[in-house]
């Protein structure tokens, strides 16, 4: 026993260490270093349905986005931008908005200078930017405006718009190894070698190296987690990460779960968003709320406050538990927009809600608030603790109800401005 050393909390490793800034007016969200992890998003709206993208834009910012992506692609979705800016800026909503280009993107960023000055963030992606001569003429084009605008870029290549020529030259040359390598090995490596080369061609037109975020998507768990490794290794760029084209539902939640899960533990990853394809008639919104409970899983950010909750058993004796803990999760995540100003701090907030007396006194002393509802053969009763002791102990048919009060009075007294007053 003397010999054993203690086992430490697990952590997230150090992450790379250049830091950008992506700014809208006065607001600034930094990225990369020590910053928070960010999370991004993307509308699925028209761009030129100006109205419409705003307030998708704003739907996204108020469920937790802290960027905003929008599609630029064609010249009328170009003139848009500053139109749907001036609308979110009205609704006081000053989330930075990035600008994702593709094939005519230094024509946009040219013709339309407002849409440029608009835009806090523009996203290139080195696969479509022009083939042949064009190629290098239209990146500088468009690094060039960045720097005129004092905008920073996220150079993001994704394994489905892949520089055809860089890969077809990676392919012959791995065909003269003594040794050839895997085709995927290949692939990793074309993939890592267009966003660094890229960057690198950045810098040399004159973009500060604080100025580049690099992302490699592609849609494979264990191929995203091999090509971010390396690619973390390999430069120190704030790094957005996210599994692309995630799929829907269950699948593109926990593929992109797991995919970001390994990696952000093992400290990369600066900015990230889940590539959720909606249900239909689901909001855009979920694939903020997963992306955020990703990172509050992970103990590296606090978004709303975490109910606990057991998954229930024989011993659960009916759907009173699972509606009560439904019931405060959803009034939790529906309160956050206002409380987020009302009462900070609420986000670290802890609920426990637990089916029978097995765990559920336990569980909710670890909890800031928790209750343990009756199981089978227990008494009608539910003891609701509160910061670790015992504070009351709820019997009857408004048990939910009551318990909501008590949770609702909690926050005001924690958290509420009288609290932070006396602080
Ligand atoms: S706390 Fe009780 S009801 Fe919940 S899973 Fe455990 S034994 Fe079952």
């Amino acid at each position: 026993m003397d010999n054993q050393l203690p086992i430490e909390p697990a952590a997230p490793a150090q992450r790379n260490t250049l830091q950008a800034q992506v700014r809208w007016g006065d607001h600034v969200v930094t990225v990369g270093g020590d910053a928070p992890v960010r999370v991004q998003s993307m509308t699925n709206t028209d761009t030129v349905d100006a109205i419409g993208t705003a307030i998708q834009v704003k739907e996204l910012a108020l469920a937790g986005s802290e960027l905003v992506r929008i599609t630029v692609n064609t010249p009328e979705a170009a003139q848009a931008v500053p139109y749907i800016r001036e609308q979110l800026d009205r609704m006081g909503v000053d989330v930075p908005l990035i600008g994702d280009f593709h094939y005519n993107g230094h024509r946009l960023l040219t013709d339309v200078p407002a849409c440029a000055e608009a835009l806090s963030k523009y996203r290139i992606n080195p696969g479509n930017v022009g083939k042949g001569d064009k190629r290098d003429k239209q990146f500088a084009q468009m690094i060039e405006a960045a720097i005129r605008w004092n905008k920073p870029v996220r150079i993001g290549v994704n394994w489905g718009s892949l520089d055809q020529e860089l890969l077809a030259g990676m392919m012959d040359e791995n065909s003269r190894r003594a040794t050839p390598w895997g085709a995927k090995s290949v692939m990793y490596e074309a993939l890592i070698t267009s966003a660094i080369e890229s960057a690198h061609r950045a810098e040399e037109i004159g973009l500060a190296s604080n100025q580049i975020l690099l992302s490699c998507k592609v849609s494979g768990v264990q191929d995203l987690i091999s090509v971010y490794r390396a690619l973390a290794k390999r430069c120190n760029y704030p790094l957005h990460l996210g599994l692309t084209e995630a799929g829907m539902g269950t699948k593109g939640t926990v593929a992109s779960a797991a995919a970001l899960g390994v990696l952000l533990q093992d400290g990369i990853g600066d900015t990230i968003r889940v590539s959720l394809t909606p249900q239909p008639g689901e909001s855009r919104t979920q694939e903020v709320v997963i992306a955020s409970e990703i990172l509050q899983s992970l103990g590296l950010r606090s978004f709303v406050p975490s109910v606990t909750a057991c998954p229930g058993c024989g011993r659960t004796t009916s759907t009173t538990f699972q509606e009560l803990t439904k019931q405060i999760d959803d009034f939790l995540r529906a309160q956050m927009p206002v409380w987020r100003e009302r009462y900070p701090g609420v986000e670290t907030m802890k609920v426990a809600v637990m089916g029978c007396i097995v765990n559920g006194p336990g569980e909710s002393k670890h909890a800031d608030i928790g209750i343990s509802l009756p199981g089978t053969g227990e008494a009608p009763a539910a003891p609701v603790y509160i910061d670790g002791e015992k504070s009351v102990t709820l019997r009857g048919e408004n048990i939910a109800q009551e318990f909501h009060a008590i949770v609702e009075n909690y926050i005001e007294k924690r958290f509420g401005a009288a609290n932070t007053a006396t602080v």
